[in-house]
Order: structure tokens, then sequence, then C-alpha cells
């Protein structure tokens, strides 16, 4: 019988670096740090788009949400992060993105995502075209850049679900079709402050996303 071959990759053969900087997450240590503008805090957000009269319920609070590029200066992904524990009927026009979005189901049971039971459905493609997933288990969908998407429904939740939308842009938006045969594409980007302006609420202009992180040196 020959020798148990040596395995390709080793990792206990690697070197630990020592590492002597620590920061805290206050907005001066953030500042003097090289690579501060790279850790973001999340900030507690309630959910404030649903349709008058919807209840707000359907979700636990407070949410977790990260907003892309206004936030870590760079990012072409944006996510929410939200624990659905009623049914509700969450997206109900179909919509592109320029970029790919990943719809993301997984039970929210802390000591084991596969405990679930729930029943949605997502539609995939327009009009004629369209299918309609029963989304039963734990379910990661791509849905391709300017490909139609939704209805988004949440029939049934008999056990709370972990629900992602992470999308590849800087921003969350789509691309809706409006009633006059136009096509219209609309952003929005949390409950959150203009970042240059503590007077006034981000009204998704995107300014900020055009702010940089340069890596500099340690680019190879
Ligand atoms: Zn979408």
């Amino acid at each position: 019988m020959a020798d148990a071959e040596e395995p390709k990759y080793d990792l206990r053969k690697l070197k630990e670096a020592d590492f002597e900087k620590h920061y805290i997450l206050t907005p001066e240590a953030k500042e003097k740090a090289k690579y501060g503008k790279l850790v973001f805090e999340f900030p507690q957000e309630n959910n404030e788009i649903v349709a008058e009269g919807d209840p707000m319920d359907y979700v636990v609070h407070p949410q977790a949400y990260f907003r892309g590029a206004s936030q870590i200066p760079g990012s072409q992904f944006n996510s929410s992060f939200q624990i659905f524990v009623k049914p509700f009927f969450l997206d109900k026009v179909q919509h592109r993105h320029p970029a790919d979005e990943f719809l993301i189901f997984l039970g929210a049971n802390s000591t084991n995502v596969f405990d679930f039971d729930a029943h949605i459905e997502l539609t995939i493609g327009k009009a004629e075209e369209s299918e309609t997933y029963v989304i039963d288990k734990p379910t990661i969908i791509r849905i391709p850049a300017y490909t139609y998407h939704c209805p988004l429904n949440f029939k049934k939740v008999n056990k709370p679900v972990m629900f992602m939308a992470a999308c590849m842009m800087p921003m969350f938006g789509g691309i809706y079709d409006m009633p006059d045969g136009t096509s219209q594409e609309m952003y929005y980007n949390g409950p959150m402050q203009c970042k240059y302006d503590e007077n006034k609420k981000c009204d998704s202009c995107g300014k900020c996303l055009l702010e940089k992180w340069e890596r500099d040196q340690d680019q190879a």
C-alpha cells in the first residue's frame, strides 16, 4: 500500500503574522487608519417602504441593510438582511436591474439554517416567458442583469425565514416599465441622512457613489 500522500495545501505550515495596530470603530480612528473606510458598522434600520395600510409586523425589527457605496466607498454590492415571520406580498411589480441580483432564502433558526417551513413564490421572466418558482427549501436564485423578475410573495411563513436580496450595484435600484410604454430607473438608498448635509434625508442622488477608496501600493 502506498504511503498516504502529502496534502497539497497544508495550512498548518503557513506562518502566522504578528499584528500590532488595533482600531475601535470610532470616526476618528477610521479616519486615521489606512483601511478604515472599508469597515462599516451596520446601523439599525426599520423598513419604511411598505404600501400604506400594510402591516409592519411581517418582519423582525430592527433590520440590517448594507447600502453599498454610500457606506463603503467603491462597493459594487448592496444587500438586505431581514427575517420574515409572517406571510407578506413583498414585491408586486415586475422589474429589472442593470446588474445581477441574488435572492437568498434560508431558515432563520440560529442553530440550523436548513430548518425551513415556508411557501414563497417568485416569478422570473416577462409575460408569456414567465415562470413562477415555489421556494419551500433553503434556496439561492440568480437574477441576471436585465432579467425581469417578481412578483415575490411570501405566502406561508410557518417558521421564520432569513431573506437577503443582494444586488451587484453600488446602490439599490431597478428599471420599471411605465404605463406609457417608457421605462424608468428608480433608486432607493434607505432612510439615512445625506452624507454631505446633516439636515437632509438621503434622496438617492448618487453623489457619494463617486467617492473612491484606492488600494494604492497594496494593489499588485
Ligand atoms: Zn429585484
